[in-house]
């Protein structure tokens, strides 16, 4: 199976490029999503090098997975944020400011996957059903 991690970075970086602050930006502010809009507006090009090197670390498993080592999903220190992998590798990806009810869900329900088409955002509710079937596929 190849991977077209270059690909999946150009479609990031159109992303990045077309985020702009909608009227609603600031009565929305909240310090995660301070966070990532000064990400996305002043540290693109180092966050999509950060997402093509954990893309480049990560190994494909059988079933598609991109994985990366540990026994618990790896996090990311990026310009004073920390998140998930597979959080960073998403949100940077899609460029999509995520409220405090957004989350980042696993279509594979593996956590240590990092593969960009795996993952896709939901809501706290459906992440909670997310959980429950990775427990009980014994995941
Ligand atoms: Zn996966």
């Amino acid at each position: 199976m190849t991977l077209d991690v270059q690909t999946w970075l150009d479609v990031g970086r159109k992303n990045l490029s077309e985020h702009y602050r909608t009227a609603f930006h600031e009565s929305l502010s909240n310090p995660s999503r301070d966070y990532w809009t000064c990400v996305f507006e002043e540290h693109a090009e180092a966050a999509l090098s950060r997402v093509a090197d954990l893309l480049n670390e990560a190994k494909i498993q059988a079933d598609g997975c991109l994985v990366l080592g540990g026994a618990t999903p790896r996090k990311v220190k990026f310009k004073g944020g920390r998140k998930y992998a597979y959080q960073f590798v998403h949100t940077v990806l899609t460029a999509l400011l995520a409220s405090y009810e957004d989350v980042v869900r696993h279509t594979c329900h593996n956590r240590n996957c990092i593969r960009p088409d795996h993952l896709i955002s939901g809501t706290r509710a459906e992440n909670y059903q997310d959980e429950r079937e990775r427990r009980y596929l014994g995941r």
